[in-house]
């Protein structure tokens, strides 16, 4: 009974891939076809609800399972959407406005609710991961991941929390934004690697020690397994990213430099003029940190120097959007030019 379930299905799914097929061509008929293993926006808009329940002989969670991985995905032909600053300038405001978001604070659970929102809109999964604090707080990671055509892992980050008394616009709403807006870009195009997207809590000292910090990226990577570690070609942590006269990939040169090495060669190819700075700090200096001490090449893109970093000056009124497009556009671009060859010699180490 179940192998004639399962022949049914597939029955239907090949019909119903004439079907899709039919209307995707009838709609961009000139358009070679982008393989993907993974769901997709046009797949969703091509098989509507009346083609779904088409076949009354089989379960209609069977349908739907089957046609997910439909190949009907346009086509490297197709241009693909520009990294958009201006979207991300206003995820900057609404960031800004949620105040001084402390690590453990209610205003960065407030950002961090905020944001799993905006990534269940683009119809990802997010989840929120709650870590304590050494102070006894509580604060909180949101993860979400865009399936992509294999099944290693690239990691997108940036910190959801601000240094008393800042809001944050530049450090770190800027960043954040800019991963919201790359999650968009992902969601409705993925690319070849899989791309874990998170928003740390918690990247800011707490109290005296200059090593209390990177308390979200330090749990995230102790929750990952020896696996999932070998797994992960590498990091990108984006921090400070709207304003300062210099454009840096930083990383302390624990890990290969491979990520940084990627997104210095992306950059210069787009024409930014893009610099490697080492990490002056033995703590680190952003949350690549940790996925750089667990192996895993990684980099933090920025922008340097602000001077009201941390301040309460640090408002989005100072931030260029320029600065964020180009950050933006040079992560987004390094992720679509990661193919198996390249994900094979990250993983190689
Ligand atoms: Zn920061």
């Amino acid at each position: 009974m179940r192998v004639r379930t399962t022949m049914l299905a597939a029955g239907a799914v090949a019909l119903v891939a004439v079907v899709a097929g039919a209307v995707t061509l009838s709609v961009l008929w000139s358009a070679p076809i982008r393989p993907s293993s993974s769901g997709s926006a046009e797949t969703t808009q091509t098989l509507g609800a009346s083609e779904a329940t088409a076949f009354p002989g089989i379960a209609a969670a069977d349908q739907a399972s089957a046609l997910v991985a439909l190949p009907v995905r346009p086509l490297a032909e197709t241009p693909r959407r520009a990294f958009s600053a201006s979207a991300a300038m206003a995820h900057v405001r609404v960031l800004e406005a949620f105040g001084v978001r402390a690590g453990g604070s209610e205003a960065e659970k407030q950002a961090a609710l905020y944001i799993r929102d905006q990534l269940v809109a683009l119809g990802l999964n997010a989840r929120i991961e709650e870590f304590p604090l050494p102070n006894g707080g509580t604060s909180r990671n949101v993860v979400a991941r865009v399936k992509g055509y294999s099944d290693t892992v690239l990691v997108l980050g940036a910190h959801m929390d601000t240094k008393p008394p800042s809001p944050g616009a530049n450090d770190n709403a800027s960043g954040c934004a800019a991963l919201l807006e790359l999650a968009a870009r992902l969601a409705e195009d993925p690319v070849v690697p899989t791309v874990e997207i998170v928003f740390f809590g918690s990247e800011e000292i707490i109290g005296g020690d200059p090593d209390a910090h990177h308390f979200g990226s330090r749990y995230r990577v102790s929750q990952m397994s020896a696996a999932e570690r070998a797994n992960c070609a590498g990091m990108i942590s984006v921090d400070m990213i709207g304003y300062g006269p210099d454009f840096h990939s930083r990383s302390a040169g624990r890990a290969p430099l491979t990520v940084s090495d990627g997104v210095l060669a992306k950059a210069r190819a787009l024409g930014y003029t893009m610099t490697f700075k080492k990490d002056t700090s033995s703590y680190g200096m952003s949350d690549h940190e940790a996925y750089e001490k667990a192996g895993i090449p990684a980099a933090v893109v920025c922008w340097r120097d602000d001077p009201v970093y941390h301040t309460a000056e640090d408002t989005s009124g100072h931030l260029s959007e320029a600065k964020i497009r180009a950050a933006g556009t040079v992560v987004l671009e390094y992720a679509r030019g990661l193919g198996e060859t390249e994900l094979a010699a990250l993983t190689a180490r």
